[in-house]
């Protein structure tokens, strides 16, 4: 085995790690943690130490670490047939398997499934199938997208767009121009202290009205939105925010895609966060639950709709010119199949309810009476904490304060993982699904001891 000093090097000297400040990493400052193993809800380093990782990875390993189910699935794939591909009508029992059990848990009305990579490539797909169906249909001026200031949605060109955070931007000369960003619906932040969640929604709604108004709806294709903003801070919308949204994006005939990139597969307690507002999609994107990330692997999930006009489309137009070498990846595929087939017998949907819930309340009676704790807020296996510099007049801290990294390190000594989130003053939780009641009792005694160490 390579000695940790050596690996050490050979990282500075080769590896471009993503989201990192390069030359903190380069002078050593940042903590340097090689990850070796993990089982349910923890993962250990090469020098032993174990960790509660309370953001499941990228709140993407949902049934938790070590699954062998998942793992003799994917040897047992690679070792019959590790890659072909599923251009013109080709497949593998794993990727038609995984398209059907996709579509019968999906939302009503959806048809088919258009496999990718990653979160990132499955919204680039989405962008595209609505140009392209829009340009079928005959109305191609109808191509801008609306999307939320403080969303995520990826890391593209047209995703870092669509994406509604400063950080994704900069320096990147983003956004594209066929991108529109309307109000973020973070009640908490944006709200005027008098304005009541109702009062914000029809705010909410109000500017969406103004900006389909200034834009023209001939010139707006789709809206796209998380269920519950994700890294955009973990935020709940306002109540009556969705239907609201929905019924203003019907009246102008404008699509709707539903990122459920993070809240597919149970995170919010439902199979599908539509499921749990009440979304009529018309395109939902799939990542990091599809697989618990055992394997890369994405999807565009097409409501009826769209099918039937790109399907027809062939005839005139010929295959649709889009495709990634591996879409429906068997190995990812195989990945799939093994991870919902687990999702279902352990019931952890139902784990989710129940533990998540927990976690959201006894984080709630643990620090919501803190000076400096504006809000705990979430919903199913989601949680966030969000610092202030005071509670009752709602000053905020700037994001050079760096409340929020310092938490997550104080509470990275205790051995628990949470996720620093991008804006510098949220603490965000997204554990396992197996997460048990003793295991998120430990989760929030160790919060709350390293909240008062850094305030
Ligand atoms: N959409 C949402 C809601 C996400 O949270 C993410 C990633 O966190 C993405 C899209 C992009 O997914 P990926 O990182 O797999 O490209």
């Amino acid at each position: 085995m390579l000695r940790n000093d050596q690996l050490a090097e050979w990282d500075r000297d080769n590896f471009f790690h993503p989201s990192t400040h390069l030359a903190q990493f380069a002078r050593g400052e940042l903590t340097h943690r090689v990850i070796k193993t993990g089982t349910n809800c923890h993962i250990e380093d090469r020098d032993g130490n174990k960790m509660l990782d309370a953001f499941a990875g990228l709140y993407c390993v949902n049934v938790g670490y070590g699954r062998q189910d998942i793992a003799a699935a994917i040897a047992a794939q690679a070792k019959e047939l590790a890659y072909y591909h599923s251009y013109v009508g080709h497949g593998t029992e794993a990727s038609i398997t995984l398209s059907k059990m996709i579509l019968d848990r999906a939302p009503a009305n959806m048809s088919k499934v258009y496999f990718g990579q990653s979160g990132s490539d499955a919204n680039e797909t989405n962008v595209k199938l609505i140009w392209y169906y829009n340009n079928i249909l005959g109305r191609t001026e109808k191509k801008k997208i609306i999307s939320r200031w403080r969303g995520y949605h990826g890391s593209g060109l047209v995703t870092g767009s669509l994406t509604g955070l400063e950080l994704f931007h900069k320096k990147f000369d983003l956004p594209l121009s066929q991108v529109v960003h309307t109000e973020a619906p973070y009640y908490f932040r944006r709200a005027d202290l008098e304005q009541t969640e109702e009062q914000f929604t029809a705010h909410c709604v109000a500017e969406l009205e103004a900006l389909i108004e200034r834009e023209g709806a001939d010139t707006i294709a789709a809206f796209i939105g998380e269920p519950v903003l994700g890294t955009g801070g973990i935020v709940p919308p306002p109540a009556g925010y969705w239907p609201a949204i929905q019924k203003v994006l019907k009246k102008h005939d404008i699509l709707l895609v539903v990122d459920e990139v993070v809240t597919g597969f149970g995170r919010l307690g439902t199979m599908f966060g539509s499921d749990h507002y009440g979304l009529e999609a018309d395109l939902i994107t799939i990542a990091k639950g599809l697989t618990s990330a055992y394997a890369p692997l994405s999807g565009s999930i097409v409501g009826e709709k769209m099918w039937k006009v790109l399907e027809q489309g062939t005839d005139e137009n010929g295959p649709i010119g889009h495709g990634w070498t591996y879409s429906a990846h068997p190995i990812g595929a195989a990945a799939g199949v093994a991870n919902l087939k687990l999702l279902d017998e352990l019931d952890l949907i139902a784990n989710n309810r129940d533990v998540g819930s927990y976690l959201n309340k006894t984080m709630t009676d643990a620090l919501g009476d803190h000076p400096n704790v504006g809000e705990v807020r979430g919903e199913g296996m989601l949680c966030a904490v969000e610092f202030v510099k005071d509670r009752d007049s709602r000053t905020f801290f700037d994001a050079a304060d760096k409340i929020g990294p310092q938490v997550a390190t104080a509470l990275g000594a205790h051995g628990v993982i949470a996720r620093a989130m991008p804006q510098g003053d949220i603490l965000g939780f997204a554990p396992p699904f197996c997460l048990t009641r003793a295991e998120a009792d430990e989760v929030v005694e160790k919060t709350a001891k390293a909240v008062r160490t850094v305030l």
